[in-house]
Formats: structure tokens, C-alpha cells, sequence
């Protein structure tokens, strides 16, 4: 009875604080540049950008890189000459080490203990509610100076009652020396959404901000003083949340839930094409390999496997082609040898003859926690399997990647990636660990 009554005190004394919430959102700043340059101190004031899969198009620029009127999403061919003219430093993407540096950074903004939702490779939205507001700003510098410290990438932190907000704070931030501001406790927020194209808002896409446009509404304060009445009488209900959360009313929630991966997709476009068994078979087991290590570090496993192959839609006149084939394991596994078998047995059923191959990839789904695994049949011969795995994560850890690896994964590789400017940066690799300048 006492703590009933106890409760209901604290309750209602929370009740009577106006009550704020602290959305920060944790940015990496140009993040697959920062990854590049991270391990290779040379580049660090030089233009540099970063190119996706087979070299195609530009997706991170360094600040200098976008000074020199380099746009995002730009073929790589149409932006050559400026390249070569300014010596910009050209990368083609390092996916395994972005992905390793993305961990690194989020296990640091986990550190800090409140609730988070990690939204991209290089975002994550933070609830500091918890914090007071006058140490909030103090708190955002305390974070990014720690990841940089930890990780050795830059961020920039955006604090405001709402995500879309956060968001906006978060483009503020960007221009910023310190790289945090705090919108929380600012009086009067119109003169900073004046600023805001409605097409920079979060969650207004091309159709909404031609939509809005045509009803005069060019900047996040415009939509922002629009009445509710008309909101609701012209846009779905996507819309009128964003209005809200512009206001300062969070009715977007994070979306912190199971942080662990419910699947495991390795899949890459080839760079030759690729027409026979043999090639396809050492690339998809690759992929399972790749996959599984992924799964095991999570200290995951898989009920299910997906095997996939396809040609290239674009190539008319060779025929298109495309198969899938999904089959159940026994039992959940992580072990790379039952994977890889399971997975070249899927391949022998799909793979047809005299077909250009373009894609392939092996999705691993139905994953769940590897301890809680309660198996009937586990036996000896498991447990001299899962210490294999273990040596084998081990030493592909301590000696680079695939170091250690299975003989069908052939050693030639001539299906890989076009990557002619990879800078071959592996964190699997001890050599390349980066070092300290303090
Ligand atoms: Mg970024």
C-alpha cells in the first residue's frame, strides 16, 4: 500500500513539469569519405569522393570535393574532367568497411545509455529527454567529441523537440564550428523554418513539395502556420504529422525496438559477366561465407536460405534469366560448411547453361539468438564445429579477411566488383589498423 502511494506522488509531481522531448540526431559527416580518410591521414585536406558499386556514380564528397561543384549522384564519366583537373582523390566503395566503421559508431552512441534508433549506415536519432535543458547542448558536444574520439569520425549533432526538427537542427549543425545545435529553449523557431526549402523537410518527398508548392508553401514555416483545418482537408495524415513536429509536438516515435538484424542479405552485381557454373558457384560461396561470419558475429543463426542468380535485364538480345530458391535447414545454423553446401545444392537446381549471368546473392533469414538455440540433437560433432567456426572468425580477424577460408571458394575471384580505385582497406586486417593522432 505504502508503494502505491509513493507512485502516485511521484506521478503526479511529474506531471506538473512541463514536460520536453530532447530528439538528437547523429549524423557522419561525408561518412564513406571520413572512412577513407581515416586510414590514409594524406587525403585528410584534399578533395576526395567516393563511387558506387562498379565505379558508377558519385555518392560521398569531402566538403572540398562539393566546393569544386561536384553534385551528389552524378555519374563518375560526367565529372571526370573536373577530377582530373583538381587532383580529387577517387575511391571506388569499401562496403565491409563502412559497415565496420557504421558498428563502431553506433556501439559508441550506445554507450551513453539512452534510447536509440539507428536509421542509416551513418544516423541515429538519441532520446536525451532525460537530460536537463540547459546540459543538452554541453551533452551533444560531449558525444561527438567521444565518437570522434573512439571511432576517428566526424559528426554532426542536431537537438529539437521532434525529429523533424532534429533534422532540421541537424543541417544547421553541418554549417557549424562546434557541429551541435540545440534548438531546444529557442523562443521563436519561424526565422530558422523560413530558411528551410519545404523540399529539405524529413519525410516531404518530390510529390508532396510539388503539391505544397502549388498551395504557396515554399519553407518549413510556411507549412509550419498552416491551420490545422487546411492540412487536414489536403494531405493524407503522413503530412499533418510533419506540421506538427514542426510546431514543436513529437508524434514521430523512435523506433528503438530489436536493434538485431531479422535477415542477412550478401548479394553483388558481377563485374564481367559471368556465364559459367563454376564462376557463379565460387561467387555465391563467398557470399555464404561472408554472410555467415556476419550472422556469427551477431551470435545469430538462420532457419532459412535464399539462393538468387540473375542476367542482365538490359541485355535484350542475350535472353533474360532469373531464379530463386529458398529451402529450410534442419536446423538453425551458422556453421559456413552446412551453408555453403545447403546453398551450392539450391545453385545446381537454378543454374541454367548458355545464360550471361549479371547478379547473384544468398539471403539468410529467420535469424535468432544462437544461445537461446535449444537443440535435441546437439552433439559432440557440433560443438568441434562451432569451435572450427570460432578459430576460423578468429584468425580471417587477426590475418585480414578470408585468410582462412573453404577450397570452393576458389582463390582467382574473377567475378569481383569493378572496384579499380579501392583502397583495399580491410578492419578485418591487423596491419591496417588506423593510428592515433592525439
Ligand atoms: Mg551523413
Amino acid at each position: 500500500m505504502k508503494m502505491k502511494i509513493y507512485l502516485f506522488g511521484e506521478l503526479s509531481l511529474m506531471s506538473s513539469i512541463p514536460f520536453t522531448r530532447k530528439i538528437a540526431l547523429v549524423d557522419c559527416n561525408s561518412f564513406y569519405v571520413s572512412c577513407e580518410r581515416l586510414f590514409n591521414p594524406k587525403i585528410r585536406k584534399k578533395p576526395v569522393i567516393v563511387l558506387s558499386n562498379n565505379d558508377g556514380c558519385i555518392i560521398s564528397r569531402s566538403n572540398e570535393a562539393k566546393a569544386l561543384g561536384i553534385k551528389m549522384g552524378e555519374p563518375y564519366f560526367k565529372a571526370k574532367d573536373i577530377i582530373i583537373k583538381n587532383k580529387v582523390e577517387v575511391f571506388s566503395s569499401n562496403y565491409s568497411l563502412y559497415g565496420d566503421l557504421s558498428r563502431r559508431v553506433m556501439r559508441t552512441l550506445k554507450k551513453f545509455g539512452s534510447p536509440i534508433e539507428i536509421y542509416s549506415i551513418d544516423e541515429a536519432f538519441l532520446d536525451l529527454s532525460n537530460f536537463p535543458d540547459n546540459q543538452i547542448e554541453s551533452i551533444g558536444k560531449e558525444i561527438k567529441a567521444t565518437v570522434l574520439q573512439w571511432t576517428g569520425i566526424p559528426t554532426s549533432i542536431g537537438i529539437a523537440q521532434t525529429k523533424t526538427l532534429s533534422k532540421i537542427a541537424n543541417h544547421i549543425a553541418k554549417k557549424k564550428l562546434s557541429g551541435v545545435a540545440n534548438l531546444i529553449g529557442v523562443e521563436n523557431i519561424d526565422p530558422i523554418l523560413e530558411k528551410i526549402d519545404i523540399n529539405d523537410v524529413w519525410g516531404v518527398g518530390k510529390q508532396l513539395t510539388k503539391f505544397y508548392k502549388k498551395n504557396g508553401i515554399y519553407n518549413a514555416k510556411q507549412l509550419k502556420n498552416k491551420s490545422n483545418t487546411w492540412i487536414k482537408k489536403n494531405s493524407n495524415v503522413l503530412s499533418s504529422r510533419t506540421a506538427l513536429e514542426l510546431r514543436g509536438i513529437s508524434c514521430i516515435h523512435l523506433e528503438t525496438t530489436t536493434t538485431k538484424r531479422k535477415s542477412c542479405v550478401v548479394s553483388r552485381s558481377f563485374g564481367k559477366r559471368v556465364e559459367t557454373f563454376c564462376e557463379l558457384k565460387e561467387a555465391v560461396v563467398n557470399y555464404c561465407l561472408n554472410a555467415s561470419e556476419k550472422i556469427r558475429s551477431d551470435s545469430l543463426v538462420a532457419k532459412t536460405i535464399t539462393v538468387f542468380i540473375r542476367t542482365s535485364p538490359f541485355q535484350k538480345n542475350f535472353g533474360y534469366y532469373s531464379n530463386s530458391k529458398t529451402i529450410d535447414f534442419a536446423i538453425s545454423t551458422n556453421n559456413s560448411i552446412e551453408i555453403v553446401k545447403t546453398a551450392v545444392f539450391i545453385l545446381e537446381n537454378i543454374f541454367k547453361n548458355g545464360y550471361q549471368y549479371q547478379k547473384a546473392g544468398v539471403m539468410l533469414t529467420g535469424l535468432s539468438n544462437a544461445n537461446q538455440k535449444t537443440n535435441l540433437f546437439s552433439s559432440e560433432k557440433d560443438e568441434k564445429i562451432s569451435a572450427l567456426m570460432r578459430s576460423m572468425d578468429n584468425t580471417n580477424f587477426k590475418y585480414g579477411r578470408s585468410a582462412l577460408s573453404l577450397a570452393s571458394a576458389g582463390v582467382q575471384k574473377k567475378w569481383n566488383m569493378r572496384r579499380n580505385h579501392s583502397s583495399k582497406i580491410d578492419t578485418a586486417n591487423f596491419y591496417n589498423l588506423p593510428k592515433i593522432h592525439a
